[in-house]
């Protein structure tokens, strides 16, 4: 079960979710939906099938096909909550194979999640339970979860190396921007540690020895500018947690389409000239990408706070929730999911920017990083390009030539302040 201290929630019919994801169907949901009628009703199937699965129909603009034009569910309206497919009830709890059995993380491409608005997560735990029921694949205890590529993890090493990230989150006597810094040098030092030789006991002597000193190293090595080559692939790894696929948009154009376009749109995201090129839902559009690095950190309090408050949300949730390797991201090692985290967060902060470049603006506020998180959440642990092979050699590389720690710096969302707490 999640974690039911310090995030909040209730959905606040904002139909994001009717209008972004492509609802994968069970069987029962497909029994359930032939007894509601709806190919009847409807005058076509609700459903399309696609590479071997099933998935809700949707409309030529990507929204469901039971959204209504209000916002609301139509079969939640007619039949209720428990009538909807499982994955619409869910969303935005993902629950995955965890240590002892069942594990359920948060996703934030939900701005309620995000905002932290609702009831607390307690009041949502007996529906969790009624919906994990028929779920029985997810209640299994996950498979092995490694350490490195070659170095399977023990369940107490994993909490070691969170509890070490938490340390650096919750020293409430440094401004944030230390402690994210902090966190990303903790996870640098850990990819380069010779982690064979420091299991279990010696890996909690490590941890306590790098979160003593990490104050002092990152004060003693602040991180220079990206290279032109880090900040490349930068951009793409934003394209790659942008890129989204319609099946509407393949069944009718085919691959090849998809393919061309995916391939011309990469092409000018590693170029880095130009027009930032539109190619999602909502997209900021008429921004060129020199103009993306002349947007600053947000400056107004409210906003530094806020953003400050998500970030440390939202990591945590990400570590402790199950969401940062395993069975919640592509089944990654623990130190290839942190280098992944990290990335991910630098490319947020991209995202963030060309959202408010594209408004005008040339400091971030709130509003651009829920915009901007809710399009690379939405896509960690779902795309699966994220989880490739080629994925996993750009977050080594990038690891490698110390791009994680400059690239954090270089899209950091506020300069930080010392108010906030850890949690
Ligand atoms: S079935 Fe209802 S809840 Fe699910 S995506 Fe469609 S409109 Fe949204």
């Amino acid at each position: 079960m999640p974690r039911t201290g310090a995030q909040r929630y209730s959905c606040h019919s904002c139909a994001g979710c009717c209008r972004d994801f492509t609802v994968q169907l069970r069987p029962d949901d497909l029994k359930r939906l032939e007894v509601q009628g709806w190919a009847q009703r409807l005058g076509q199937s609700p459903t399309v099938e696609f590479r071997g699965r099933v998935w809700l129909r949707q409309r030529e603009d990507g929204s469901c096909i039971f959204l209504e034009p209000d916002g609301r569910c139509r079969i939640h309206a007619e039949f209720g909550l428990e009538a909807k497919p499982l994955a619409c009830q869910l969303f935005p709890f993902v629950p995955m194979p965890g240590e002892g059995g069942v594990q359920v993380g948060l996703s934030y491409a939900c701005p309620s999640m995000i905002r932290n608005r609702g009831a607390a997560l307690g009041t949502h735990l007996d529906d969790l339970r009624r919906m994990l029921r028929a779920l029985p694949e997810v209640a299994q205890p996950r498979s092995r979860l490694m350490l490195t590529d070659r170095l399977e993890a023990s369940g107490g090493e994993e909490r070691l190396i969170i509890g070490g990230f938490e340390r650096i989150f919750s020293r409430s006597d440094l401004a944030v921007e230390q402690r994210l810094d902090g966190a990303a040098w903790l996870a640098d030092m850990l990819r380069q540690a010779k982690l064979d030789k420091v299991r279990k006991e010696r890996l909690r002597d490590l941890l306590d020895l790098l979160v003593d000193a990490f104050e002092e190293e990152i004060a003693a090595s602040p991180p220079e500018h990206p290279t032109a080559r880090q900040a490349k692939v930068l951009r793409q790894v934003v394209f790659a947690h942008v890129e989204d696929v319609k099946i509407g948009e393949v069944r009718g154009r085919g691959l090849g389409w998809r393919a061309l376009r995916q391939f011309v749109t990469h092409r000018r995201f590693g170029a880095g000239r130009g027009e930032v090129p539109a190619f999602a839902r909502d997209w900021p559009a008429g921004l060129r990408f020199e103009m993306v690095l002349g947007v600053g950190p947000a400056r107004d309090e409210e906003d530094v706070r806020a953003i400050d408050e998500l970030t440390l949300r939202y990591l945590h949730s990400r570590l402790a929730d199950g969401r940062a390797w395993g069975p919640g991201y592509y089944a990654m090692p623990i130190i290839t999911g942190l280098l992944a985290l990290w990335v991910m967060w630098a490319a947020t902060g991209w995202l963030a920017r060309l959202h408010a470049g594209a408004s005008g603006r040339t400091t971030l506020t709130m509003d651009d990083v829920e915009a901007a998180l809710l399009r690379t959440d939405r896509a960690a642990g779902r795309a699966p390009w994220l989880g490739s092979y080629g994925e996993r050699l750009r977050l080594a590389w990038l690891g490698a030539s110390g791009g994680l720690r400059r690239l954090r710096r270089a899209m950091r969302l506020t300069d930080g302040h010392r108010a906030i707490t850890g949690k």
